[in-house]
C-alpha cells in the first residue's frame, strides 16, 4: 500500500505546484485524455495493463477526477499506474478456466485489509440454469437476467474477498469467470452449489438454493456475521426507470438493519455523484421462499428491470456492475462493523 500513498502526493503536487512538473518526476506516470466512450477498464487494456488488477490502483490515482459508478470525464487527463512486474498467478483463483468446484476457492487475487475477516457472505444470483429470469432484445443481442445477476454476484465476491471476508456462490458457472462485456452470452449450464444440476420446477428450484445457503451455514454456526445476498434484475416496474429496491423477510431484525445498511451507501452515493437526481429506491418487507427458508439474513435486491432502457445501462457497462458490487460491499462492511 505504501506505492499508493506515494501515488497520492505526487498527484497533490502536481495540483499544486503544475510548473515544477519536472523536478517532481511526473514523467514517470503516463497520462492518457478520456474520450468518448472510454472506461476505466478500456482505458488500462488498450495500455497493456491487466486491467482487473490495475483498476484500483487507477482509481486512487485519479479520485478526484472520477464520477459516479467510476465513469470518467470527457477530454479529462488520467494518470496511468506505474506497470508492475506481473508475479506467479494463484492456482486458486477463480478463472475463465477454472472448472473445479473447490470450497476454497477464491474470488479475489488480493486482500487488502481485513474489514470482512470473519463474515461469511452467500451470493445468490436469480435465476440461472434452465431459467433465464427476465429477457430483452437489444440490438439483436438476447439479454437474460441471470447472467447480469450472476457477474454481479461473481464481482460482489471478489470484493468481499479484498476486504478478507469469506464468500460462497451459491449459483455457479464454471466457465464464466469475471465477464467484461456489454452484452453478456447467455447459456443455461450454471449449477446450485456445491454441483447440482438446476430443476425447472420453481419451488424445487428455490429450495434447492436455501438448502445449499443452510448446508454451508450449519457447518459454520460459530461464524457470527453470516448475510445472504439475493440480486435480481426483473423489478416489477418494467414499463417506468427504477431505483436499487431492498427487501428483507418480515421481522427479521437483522436482515432490516442490513438492508437499510447497504441502502444508505446508495443514498450517499447518488447524492454525492448526482446531487440534481432524487434517489428513489426503498426497504421494504417481502414475503419470498429462499429469503424465508434460509438460516442467515437475507437482502434481497432488485437493481431495476433489464427489460427496461434505463435501469439496463445501471448493468450493461461493466465498470458499472463493479460500482453497484462495491456499494454493496461497503454496507456490508458498515453494517459488519455496527454488530462487532
Ligand atoms: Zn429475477
Amino acid at each position: 500500500m505504501d506505492s499508493i500513498k506515494s501515488y497520492t502526493i505526487i498527484v497533490d503536487s502536481i495540483k499544486t505546484d503544475s510548473i515544477k512538473r519536472d523536478s517532481i518526476r511526473v514523467d514517470s506516470f503516463k497520462t492518457i485524455v478520456a474520450q468518448q466512450g472510454d472506461g476505466i477498464y478500456k482505458i488500462l487494456r488498450e495500455n497493456g495493463y491487466p486491467a482487473k488488477d490495475y483498476y484500483n490502483k487507477f482509481l486512487e490515482l485519479n479520485r478526484a477526477k472520477i464520477k459516479e459508478y467510476d465513469n470518467l470525464i470527457l477530454g479529462e487527463t488520467y494518470l496511468l499506474p506505474i506497470l508492475e512486474i506481473k508475479t506467479e498467478p494463484n492456482p486458486n483463483i477463480y478463472s475463465k478456466d477454472s472448472i473445479k468446484r473447490n470450497p476454497d476457492l477464491m474470488y479475489a487475487d488480493t486482500v487488502y485489509d481485513d474489514q470482512l475477516k470473519g463474515a461469511i457472505i452467500y451470493l445468490i444470483s436469480g435465476h440461472g440454469g434452465p431459467d433465464p429470469g427476465a429477457v430483452a432484445i437489444v440490438d439483436g443481442n438476447t439479454l437474460c437476467e441471470d447472467e447480469y445477476a450472476y457477474d454481479i454476484c461473481l464481482r460482489i465476491a471478489m470484493c468481499v474477498e479484498e476486504h478478507g471476508g469469506k464468500a460462497y456462490m451459491i449459483i455457479n458457472d464454471p466457465n464464466d469467470g469475471l465477464r467484461d462485456d456489454k452484452y453478456l452470452k447467455v447459456d443455461y449450464d450454471e449449477y446450485c452449489w456445491p454441483d447440482l444440476e438446476i430443476p425447472r420446477d420453481q419451488n424445487l428450484r428455490l429450495k434447492q438454493r436455501a438448502d445449499a445457503v443452510n448446508d454451508i451455514y450449519e457447518k459454520n454456526d460459530s461464524v457470527k456475521y453470516q448475510r445472504v445476498i439475493e440480486i435480481h434484475l426483473d423489478s416489477r416496474l418494467s414499463s417506468s426507470t427504477v431505483d436499487v429496491f431492498f427487501y428483507y423477510f418480515p421481522g427479521s431484525k437483522k436482515g432490516k438493519l442490513t438492508a437499510e445498511t447497504i441502502q444508505n451507501v446508495f443514498v450517499e452515493k447518488y447524492a454525492k455523484y448526482q446531487p440534481n437526481r432524487r434517489y428513489t429506491g426503498t426497504v421494504g418487507e417481502r414475503s419470498l421462499l429462499v429469503m424465508k427458508k434460509v438460516l442467515p439474513p437475507e437482502v434481497f435486491m432488485e437493481l431495476g428491470n433489464i427489460q427496461n432502457e434505463n435501469d439496463r445501462k445501471r448493468v450493461l457497462d461493466p465498470e458499472n456492475r463493479l460500482a453497484i458490487a462495491k456499494w454493496i460491499t461497503e454496507g456490508l462492511i458498515n453494517d459488519y462493523a455496527k454488530e462487532e
